[in-house]
């Protein structure tokens, strides 16, 4: 477990549901340094360069290929991102680490082989390793001298992972653990050298261990035929009586699964950015198409219903952008103020844990934008867009499993909500305490003071009633099945998706704000125009979402007067003026259109 505490002066993980905050307390992509700016165009100009060319070669899984390309970005810096600099790595910040991602993730590909690595293959040496043990290992995993794997799924047990099959014993001489038992899905597992490895302990106790290739009794099964990311390695791993030394147990007897929690926050919030990245080269590949295809005479790019498709696609990868460098300036702002002498590295880990909440909102959210997009995105193409020789076909088939790992989206929906109540019972988050302050103010009937005025005052009203609809259906169900809501799925996913409704509008709405602040201090309103029309596009159609899913969870937990009573407080919350959503598409279709890709990076 991490020893160092969080500084106070950081804000605390969910409390984006119960605090308000200004455009200046978030992290915007505007506010990129040059530094950060530069990782970015290093990972982007090594993908066009040296992974590109090599796709077709890729996907037919050339031997040795992708194992080489790896080494390459470990030579120019690619892979240290997490490593300290103590040994060997760049120790990134979080806002690095996201530029990163969303850069080696135009061949989707490389980007869960690079994830595979550098995240959850690295990570748990530099979050639990000893000294002896990051020595060991880290400089050689930096620099890709040596490639690493995750090994938690077996057969039985995905979601389920502490159901884990695998044993470890001690050897009768003590000098090794004997390990027996099998994995299964590992991204890498074809040509790693590195292995973090889960496994019981006398088949009880749940643990972690680091295993090399060449130890006795380990062997990789052969590449899984799968539906996509065809140029990544998965496969099956096999222990038969494998001999690891005793001081690769990796952190504590009966503590694998603190291993293995932490590095799955981590690992979630990194494959939102992979997924943003994705979403905005599809966009691109599409918006180019859009121009070249024509169907009646005209570019099917003058379409209605195509520039629909386009600016759509614009908004929502606006949102998931929006919400993922805000966490990640959150987090670096956290690590900051824990000072010099902290220990980064165990501050980095808590931090993901402390932000637990956004990175599974990051994973969630991010995978289902990415799934859009690249659904629609086929369409656009028509029948090409389901052949193998377009690109879009790849991206769409490469998606879909990033619904499945790292968690799949329905256990990260509970875990949003779970881990919520696990902090307003703690005391971490007063949520009770903002239940309470609504209930009162229910009670007190429409108030008239404080509401907001300027260029974006209905859409401020739209954040506080977003908020106020979570806390009145969370409430609702909450007073009806207590410490039994979790096994009311439905419900949950219902509240979840209202969270993280939550949190995007919120970062949606304040990033336009900076940015127009930033652009003209002197004007409320349009410094950026076609950011704003994306962000009030997003806000006026997200109250929509959160109003369908509120009315339906109380619709659920309560009945008669007290439904029609709260119904009626819940349209209240909601109440917002009609917005010309149709015009703005179209204006963010043409800022779309006119550079074909996603027109506010680094915005
Ligand atoms: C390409 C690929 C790469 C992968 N890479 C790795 C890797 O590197 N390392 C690794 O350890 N694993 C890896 N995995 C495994 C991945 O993490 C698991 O597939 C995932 O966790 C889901 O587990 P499962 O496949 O056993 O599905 P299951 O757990 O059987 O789930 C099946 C369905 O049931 C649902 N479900 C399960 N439990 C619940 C519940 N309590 N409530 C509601 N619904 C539930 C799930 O959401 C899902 O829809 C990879 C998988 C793939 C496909």
């Amino acid at each position: 477990m991490a020893t160092t505490s969080l500084p106070r002066a950081a804000s605390r993980g969910g409390s984006f549901l119960v605090e308000s905050c200004t455009p200046e307390d978030i992290f915007s992509p505007a506010e990129l340094t040059d530094d950060q700016k530069l990782i970015g165009q290093t990972a982007e100009d090594f993908i066009r360069n040296e992974v590109v060319p090599f796709i077709p070669d890729l996907e037919l899984h050339k031997a040795g290929l992708m194992p080489q390309l790896l080494k390459k970005a470990g030579e120019i810096g690619l892979l240290g991102g997490g490593v300290p600099e103590e040994y060997g790595g760049a120790g990134l910040d979080k806002v690095s680490s996201v530029q990163l991602a969303e850069k080696l993730s135009a061949y989707a590909s490389f980007g869960v082989s690079h994830g595979g690595h550098s995240g959850i293959g690295t990570l748990p040496i530099v979050f639990f390793g000893t000294t002896e043990q990051k020595k060991k290992y880290l400089p050689l995993l930096a620099t890709g001298e040596k490639l690493a794997a995750y090994c938690l799924s077996e057969p039985q047990a995905g979601s389920d992972a502490q159901n884990s099959r695998t044993r470890a014993v001690l050897s009768p001489d003590g000098r090794s653990w004997i390990l027996n038992g099998q994995k299964m899905w590992i991204t890498n597992g074809g040509f790693a050298d590195v292995y973090i490895v889960f496994a019981k302990v006398d088949g009880e106790k749940f643990s972690c261990f680091i295993v090399e290739r060449g130890f006795p009794g380990f062997s990789a099964g052969a590449e899984e035929k799968k539906m996509g990311l065809k140029g990544s390695s998965t496969t099956a791993i096999f222990f038969e009586n494998c001999q690891v030394p005793k001081e690769n147990l990796l952190h504590e007897i009966g503590r694998g699964h603190i291993v293995a929690f932490n590095i799955l926050n981590s690992g979630r919030f990194s494959l939102g950015a992979y997924c943003t990245g994705g979403a905005k080269n599809t966009l691109e590949t599409a918006s180019k198409y859009a121009k070249e295809r024509f169907a009646f005479g005209k570019p099917i790019g003058d379409f209605g219903l195509i520039r629909e498709k386009l600016a759509e696609m614009a908004i929502r990868i606006f949102a998931v952008e929006s919400m993922i460098y805000r966490s990640a300036g959150l987090m670096d702002l956290a690590i900051a103020a824990a000072g010099e002498d902290a220990d980064k590295s165990q501050q980095s880990m808590k931090v993901f844990e402390e932000y637990a909440i956004e990175s599974s909102i990051s994973k969630v959210y991010g995978s289902e934008l990415l799934d859009f997009v690249v659904d629609e995105a086929v369409q656009i193409f028509g029948g090409y867009g389901f052949h193998e020789d377009y690109p879009v076909a790849r991206a769409y088939r490469d998606s879909r499993v990033n619904r499945i790992f790292e968690g799949t989206n329905e256990i990260n929906r509970l875990l949003i909500i779970q881990m919520l109540m696990k902090r307003a019972t703690s005391g971490a988050l007063p949520l009770m305490q903002a239940g309470a302050k609504l209930r009162e103010e229910i009670l007190a009937g429409p108030s008239f003071e404080e509401t907001p005025s300027g260029a974006w005052a209905d859409e401020e009203r739209i954040l506080a009633g977003v908020k106020k609809a979570f806390l009145l259906a969370a409430g609702a169900a909450l007073e009806k099945y207590r410490d039994r809501l979790a096994d009311h799925q439905e419900i949950v996913a219902g509240l979840s998706d209202i969270v993280m409704q939550c949190y995007a509008i919120e970062s949606s709405l304040r990033r336009v704000q900076k940015a127009e602040a930033a652009r003209r201090p002197e004007s409320s309103s349009g410094a950026t125009p076609v950011m704003g029309d994306a962000a009030r596009v997003f806000l006026h159609d997200g109250a929509d979402r959160v109003e369908v899913g509120a009315r339906n969870v109380l619709a659920a937990v309560l009945e008669g007067d007290m439904l029609r009573t709260q119904l009626a407080v819940l349209r209240r919350f909601l109440k917002r003026g009609p917005v010309d959503t149709v015009a703005m598409r179209e204006r963010v279709c043409a800022a779309v259109q006119a550079r074909d890709r996603y027109p506010f990076e680094g915005r």
